[in-house]
């Protein structure tokens, strides 16, 4: 077979530890072999990025802007203890939250599922995406512990000197307060990138907030994404056949339980937060989650939602046996090479897409798996493999296939 052909590169961005194994292994078996793979590559490894200064994730973020299209291995977000491993000139800003402020992006998860690993919530049969607003809200929030009885006001003075006040509480004893933003060029975003990704896949999206009792804030937040859908996506959702549906966040939450998934749900950054650590949750297991980050002018940079795998890298170091999923990390593939071969007009390289997707799902359903995955599948005799054997088994499918 005639390998595939690439016109644009894909930005390629390496990680660190287990995932950055599973990267190469990934390359080596599964890519290469069927594609002339182009890339451009950035090594976002811990120990590269101490040696640029971080210079390395700036770029990268570029020269995603610039083409279009990512593909981002885990990645270490140092901390004081990461700073003694590594030696660190200091303690690096996470990477993840570098490119998110280059890209202004919002994050959509989504879980892939599999036959004999079944969601907790039983009629959960399609996927559900978390739209996670990234920006703003409790996230960057100003605090006081109010030590005693007196007033507190929350004040807007505009550029013009002109102020806006209006008394929080009167006091008569200790308590807290706590003041929260967001803007509405943020919420634009976030909202666009909503309507553009639900119009990607072809997926209904929901919104909701709590704009009944946050009559100005949350009811913000509502307005916005309404006014945005009535005036820019209306028509191509109408097109599409898909819809665009808002509802209160309890009333929400309720809903989604009992729906049979298949859908966007986009949530406040707090909402987003916990809602999708319960979705993930719900659906079985970290590994088998995708991850990508989408601008509100359409660039994509793709991921899975879990970390480094440190415990299973420190056990390779030391020569044993690991067993990792590398699943959501060729997904993170998949999901970049798919979306650069419909830029570009690359049939095959979209079909390869498909396929790969298709064989990870498929070796699994025929009870070839990793230990965690092993565990909460219902097959019967699962046959634990360790974590090249599993990529050859998908191989070994994907070419059957
Ligand atoms: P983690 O790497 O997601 O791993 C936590 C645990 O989840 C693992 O120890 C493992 O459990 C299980 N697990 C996760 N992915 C798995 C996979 N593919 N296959 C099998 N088991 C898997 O989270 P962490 O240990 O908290 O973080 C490690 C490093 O990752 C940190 O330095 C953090 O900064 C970084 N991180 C990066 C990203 C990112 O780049 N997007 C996201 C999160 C964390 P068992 O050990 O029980 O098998
Ligand atoms: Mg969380």
């Amino acid at each position: 077979m005639d390998k595939i052909k690439m016109t644009t590169p894909l930005v390629e961005m390496d990680g660190d530890e287990m995932t950055r194994i599973l990267w190469q292994m990934i390359k080596d078996e599964l890519l290469l072999p069927y594609i002339d793979l182009k890339t451009e590559y950035y090594d976002l490894g811990l120990v590269h990025r101490n040696e640029t200064d971080d210079r390395v994730t700036i770029d990268s973020a570029e020269a995603t802007k610039k083409y279009g299209v990512a593909v981002k291995c885990a990645t270490i977000t140092p901390n004081a203890a990461r700073v003694k491993e590594y030696d660190l000139k200091e303690m690096w800003k996470s990477p993840n939250g570098t490119i998110r402020a280059a890209l202004d992006g919002t994050v959509f998860r989504a879980p892939i599922l599999i036959k004999g690993i079944k969601p907790y919530v039983h009629n959960w049969s399609k996927p559900i995406t978390i739209a996670r607003h990234a920006y703003g809200d409790i996230y960057k929030n100003v605090e006081i512990k109010v030590p005693g009885a007196g007033k507190a006001e929350l004040v807007f003075t505009g550029k013009d000197g002109k102020q806006i006040r209006e008394t929080i509480h009167e006091f008569t004893g200790s308590g807290i307060i706590q003041g929260i933003h967001n803007t509405d060029k943020s919420i634009t975003s976030f909202a666009k990138a909503c309507f553009n990704y639900a119009l990607d896949t072809k997926q209904d999206l929901w919104f909701a907030t709590k704009d009944t009792i946050s009559k100005k804030y949350d009811h913000d937040f509502k307005d916005i994404f309404q006014e945005v859908y009535d005036t820019q996506y209306k028509e191509k959702f109408e097109a599409a056949g898909i819809t665009y549906f808002y509802t209160l966040i309890d009333d929400a939450v309720a809903r989604v339980i009992r729906s049979e998934g298949g859908f966007i749900w986009a949530c406040k950054n707090y909402d987003g937060d916990v809602m999708s650590d319960m979705v993930a949750t719900a659906y079985g297991d970290l590994s088998m989650m995708t991850s990508v980050l989408v601008s509100p002018d359409g660039v994509y940079e793709y991921e899975a939602a879990h970390g480094t795998v440190q415990r299973h890298y420190y056990k390779y170091l030391n020569g044993e046996e690991t067993s990792t999923n590398s699943i959501a990390t060729i997904f993170a593939w998949t999901g970049a090479l798919r979306k650069r071969g419909e830029l570009d007009g690359i049939d095959a390289l979209v079909a390869f897409a498909d396929r790969l997707e298709r064989a990870c799902i498929k070796t699994v359903e025929d009870g070839k798996m990793t230990k965690s995955l092993s565990l909460i599948s219902t097959c019967k005799d699962p046959v634990i493999l360790n974590s090249l054997e599993f990529i050859q088994a998908i191989r070994a499918t994907f070419d059957a296939l």
